[in-house]
């Protein structure tokens, strides 16, 4: 009997952190006594220096730390001037925030289709959609990898619109060597638990290089005040925890060898599903430096959900993002758009597969190997 190299019935999870934490536990476990210690726990010391990080490593003039990258969208739209009745173009193929952010202004997502090959926004498709209402765009860098940005903001800067990155999923990405979020006049990043750089609860973060911006995101976090209890406006309660920027700055040392070791497992897919046919691996374009939030493949023929179903039968967790692209959901059955058909055949198709930066090769082996068994009986 061969001794066997990995153990069949073993689960894999979409996402396991728990080798992530083990790997700092004691820097994480000194961080948040520090906070406990000090008893400063609402805008201390921790979330000041980890802006200021967070500013510097992106290079972005201000950087203001907030609740969650949803807040950091909608504080985003705020600051950017949208107002009820305008228009905001974006990409259906998100995950529902970066549309809800714009509707909470009573403003309309206008979707734009996407392209096939980095499932990003169809930078070509924009213009013909820009009219007197349209005051912003929202790119939404999926699964990690940079839109097409020059051109975008060639379109923006012709049309004098804003552009408000939804940096989500793309925190240390790069476009032509600069980060994602700090190329449109804005970013919007979250820190929920699975994103690349994850907190132990909701946080998020608002980027600009605009003064002007920045000042109006950090008066509306707290209420509408730049002086407390001189409150100017009516805002929110938006403020990052003391003790999750402490743990966001242990975690910020090692992001970006973290973002390697995505790469690197992102390179085992590529070989292991080449030749596999009927499954599409994604691109990485020349312009972007990919950080792999997701690893998504295309299920041709309509065997996706059969795919996911046998690899969930053998203990190997797969999610779909997304199944459902924005203007199929009945909240936007009247938001204004053309047919969007790319982004209602990879619905269809997309399936992520499991990724984290220590994801080991027997077990993509063992992924690759499930997946080519699915596609073929
Ligand atoms: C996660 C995510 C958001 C929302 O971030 P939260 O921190 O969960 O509020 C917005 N846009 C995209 C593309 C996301 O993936």
């Amino acid at each position: 009997m061969s001794a066997p190299t990995a153990n069949p019935t073993q689960k894999i999870p979409i996402l396991d952190l728990k080798p992530e934490i083990a790997s700092i536990r004691e820097e994480l476990n000194a961080a948040i006594n520090g906070v406990l210690d000090s008893t400063h726990f609402i805008m201390g010391p921790n979330v000041k220096a980890f802006e200021q990080e967070i500013a510097d490593y992106l290079g972005v003039d201000h950087a203001v730390a907030l609740n969650s990258g949803t807040d950091a969208l909608i504080l985003g739209c705020d600051a950017i001037g949208i107002r009820p009745g305008d228009e905001v173009i974006t990409t259906p193929f998100t995950f529902f925030a970066t549309g809800e952010a714009v509707s909470h202004f009573r403003a309309t997502p206008v979707f734009i289709d996407i392209d096939p090959v980095t499932y990003n926004i169809d930078v070509n498709l924009i213009e013909s959609r820009i009219n007197d209402k349209t005051k912003a765009i929202i790119p939404v860098h999926l699964y990690g990898q940079s839109v097409d940005m020059d051109p975008l903001m060639a379109l923006a800067a012709k049309h004098g619109l804003k552009v408000l990155e939804d940096c989500a999923q793309s925190f240390g990405a790069e476009y032509r060597g600069a980060k994602t979020g700090a190329i449109g006049h804005s970013g919007a990043f979250s820190f929920f638990p699975s994103k690349n750089l994850g907190a132990f609860g909701d946080g998020g973060m608002f980027t600009t290089n605009d003064p002007a911006m920045a000042e109006r995101v950090r008066m509306m976090r707290v209420h509408g005040a730049k002086k407390k209890y001189y409150n100017e406006t009516v805002g929110v309660n938006s403020r990052l925890d003391e003790i999750q920027a402490a743990i966001l700055r242990v975690k910020f040392k090692h992001i970006d060898a973290w973002n390697q070791g995505r790469r690197e497992v992102a390179a085992r897919y590529f070989d292991l599903l080449a030749g596999i046919e009927g499954v599409i691996a994604p691109t990485t374009m020349d312009y972007a430096t990919h950080v792999f939030h997701q690893y998504t493949i295309r299920v041709l023929g309509g065997k996706r959900d059969t795919v996911q179903k046998k690899l969930e039968e053998e203990g190997i967790s797969t999610m779909l993002y997304y199944p459902v692209a924005l203007h199929r959901l009945p909240v936007y059955a009247n938001a204004p758009h053309g047919p969007l058909p790319v982004s209602d055949q990879l619905s269809d198709e997309v399936i992520s597969l499991p990724i984290w930066p220590t994801l080991e090769a027997d077990k993509q082996e063992r992924i690759a190997d499930a997946i080519r068994r699915a596609v073929q009986g």
